[in-house]
């Protein structure tokens, strides 16, 4: 279970770290995600999750590259299903993949709205909330499964609550949840603070910070605007005049972000989870500073205009 690891992690205070990929739509990518996951194993992830794309063939790929990912290459491996938008057959269907795969991990959600509505509605199977699904997994399965469920340190969509959007996290973590995977976020002191309110309502299970690393300014911008993220003033300041060197941009990008991971290490979060996007360069560049990599790469001598930046290394 990856609860046992997280919770490992944070008696030694040794960090640890994870990879999320999502479904490729190709064969041909798919095939090329499977030798990306193959290399990035030897970075030493904790585990690795796989997102879900509710319905279609795309589902059925979610099933197939956790069998891949969990009983072929041996990778800890947790499987995102949501349980909304799709007959509630399917939701047991997967659960019985991941089950026979040896899979033992579930990152429980509800879903997004189809595109073409606005606000969300429940349909059929009695789920209408991810609390529904976690409820359903433990009937089915009991302990088998490790479940988590995801977090939103800046608030999401159809929540404008913060306080009631914490009250429904404590809810889903009631209903058997065991571990908390955030979205996004740069804005690190934010995390912070939303972990000691998680806290103080008593929600005790290992909460892990979802880490977007940045590849180019494009996608960097595009992420953020998407998930509403804040970025921080300083942030752009060393990003925009860089904007149209993608190299510098990866370079300032990741000491922004292993800073970030490093802040969040000092305050006891002893493990990172990074939204890969499928791609192995930013992220291995943040944990490679970071020195979290197995066997440490020596970081290439100081630029001068690192410094004049303000990074101390
Ligand atoms: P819930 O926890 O059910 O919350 C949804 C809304 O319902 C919230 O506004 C909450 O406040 C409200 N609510 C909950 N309980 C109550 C109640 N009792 N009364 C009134 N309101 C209530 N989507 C995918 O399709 N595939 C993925 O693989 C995927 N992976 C993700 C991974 C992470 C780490 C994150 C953060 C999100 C992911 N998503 C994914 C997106 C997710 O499906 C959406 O954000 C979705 O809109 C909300 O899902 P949830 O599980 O947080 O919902």
């Amino acid at each position: 279970h990856i609860s046992q690891k997280l919770l490992q992690a944070q008696e030694s205070g040794k960090p640890i770290f994870s990879f999320e990929y999502f479904v490729p739509k190709t064969a041909q990518g798919l095939q090329n995600l499977y030798d990306r996951i193959d290399r990035m194993h030897s970075m030493g992830p904790s585990f690795i999750d796989v997102t879900w794309n509710a319905g279609g063939r795309l589902s059925n790929l979610t099933c197939e590259m956790v069998n891949m990912t969990q009983s072929v290459y041996g990778l800890e491996t947790c499987m995102h299903l949501t349980c909304t938008g799709m007959p509630k057959s399917k939701v047991d269907d997967a659960l019985k993949e991941a089950y026979k795969s040896g899979c033992q991990n579930i990152l429980a959600l509800r879903g997004d709205p189809p595109r073409e509505k606005e606000k969300w509605e429940a349909v059929d199977g009695g789920f209408r909330y991810a609390k529904d699904l976690v409820r359903h997994i433990k009937n089915e399965y009991g302990d088998y499964f490790d479940i988590a469920v995801a977090g939103y340190p800046e608030g999401c969509d159809d929540q404008p609550d913060a306080d009631l959007l914490l009250e429904h996290l404590k809810e889903k973590v009631d209903a058997g949840a065991t571990f908390i995977i955030t979205q996004m976020f740069y804005d690190v002191d934010n995390f912070l603070e939303w972990v000691k309110k998680c806290r103080a309502i008593g929600i005790t299970v290992p909460i892990v910070p979802g880490i977007m690393p940045i590849q180019t300014y494009a996608s960097f911008m595009r992420r953020a605007t998407w998930t509403k993220c804040k970025i921080p003033e300083r942030w752009m300041e060393l990003l925009e005049p860089v904007k149209n060197d993608d190299v510098a941009v990866r370079e300032i990008g990741k000491d922004l972000i292993a800073e970030m991971c490093q802040t969040m290490i000092d305050n006891g979060i002893m493990h990172l989870h990074f939204y890969t996007m499928n791609l192995a360069t930013a992220t291995s560049m943040v944990l490679e500073k970071l020195q979290l990599l197995p066997s440490v790469v020596k970081s290439p001598p100081s630029l001068p205009w690192r410094q004049s930046l303000g990074f101390n290394r």
